[in-house]
């Protein structure tokens, strides 16, 4: 299980949790999107309208098991989603006077033997570190986090490693870092370079070899209620997720399943 945070806002995560996701799923593994935003972003990414925004992530959290509607089949293949209900919103304050309240997701996900059949269980993150980010952290075994490759770009990501150092102390020993993504890089501007030299030689291996380019079918797609991949699979932002679903699946040691064929 892996978590898209970074308490900035704006630096890809959801673009990065959709697409992701998507390019796992294309490659044959069963993936569920849980969208922990109340603005519900990866959600409507995916075409689910905000009409439709019941049932989902603040019901899991809630009622501490999935309804039969909660997980929803959506138009790609082996890729499930857990939308972001518009009473997400007020959960931050509801699940503060709560028992366990850093629980309530991993809490969940144990309950039900649904979420077994996935193998990857990707998590939206909203900005901020409050109380459903931390449930998101508390949940997971890895973090991934985007970096937008622009001026202070590292500003901040040093609070983020003590909350997820704090975290690995207090609630979740076995959470570590799955790698730092390096998004809406641009080649012709020298300080995406910059960003780069700088994160690599801070955080070394931990950052991903694969770079998120700016792109703009990457930023077209969600108002199509697709992932870029599906979008334009040939575009520049496709073929940068397809890559990083690989390096992830290396990096995990995710194997898809073969198809035993019939003898
Ligand atoms: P977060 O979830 O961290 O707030 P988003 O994923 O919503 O960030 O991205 C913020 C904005 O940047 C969105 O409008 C998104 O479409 C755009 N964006 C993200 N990644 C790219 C990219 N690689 N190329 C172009 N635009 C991007
Ligand atoms: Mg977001």
């Amino acid at each position: 299980m892996l978590a898209v945070a970074n308490q900035k806002g704006g630096v890809g995560k959801t673009t990065t949790a959709v697409n992701l996701s998507a390019a796992l799923a294309l490659a044959g593994v069963p993936v569920l999107l849980i969208d922990m935003d109340p603005q519900g972003n990866a959600s409507t990414g995916l075409g689910v309208e905000r009409s439709e925004r019941y049932n989902g992530t603040y019901t899991l959290l809630m009622s501490g098991r999935p309804d039969k509607e909660t997980i929803r089949s959506t138009q790609v293949a082996n890729l499930s989603l857990i939308a972001s209900d518009i009473d997400l919103a007020g959960s931050e304050v509801e699940l503060v006077n709560t028992e366990k309240r850093e629980f309530h997701l991993k809490r969940a996900l144990g309950g039900s033997p649904v979420f077994s059949g996935y193998r990857v269980i990707l998590l939206d993150c909203p900005p901020g570190l409050g109380l459903l980010t931390l449930n998101a952290l508390v949940a997971a075994n890895g973090v991934i986090v985007p970096l937008q490759a622009e001026f202070f770009a590292l500003e901040g990501i040093s609070s983020l490693m003590h909350t997820i150092e704090a975290v690995r102390r207090r609630f979740n020993p076995g959470l570590r870092l799955a790698g730092i993504l390096l998004t809406m890089f641009d080649r012709r501007n020298s300080l995406s370079g910059l960003v780069e030299k700088d994160a690599r030689d801070h955080f070394g291996d931990w950052v991903f070899d694969v770079m998120i380019p700016r792109n703009v079918r990457v930023s077209e797609a969600p108002s199509h209620g697709k992932p870029v991949l599906t979008y334009d699979g040939r575009s520049a932002g496709a073929e940068a997720y397809a890559a990083l679903a690989e390096e992830v699946m290396r990096k995990e040691s995710i194997t898809i399943q073969q198809q035993t064929s019939p003898s």
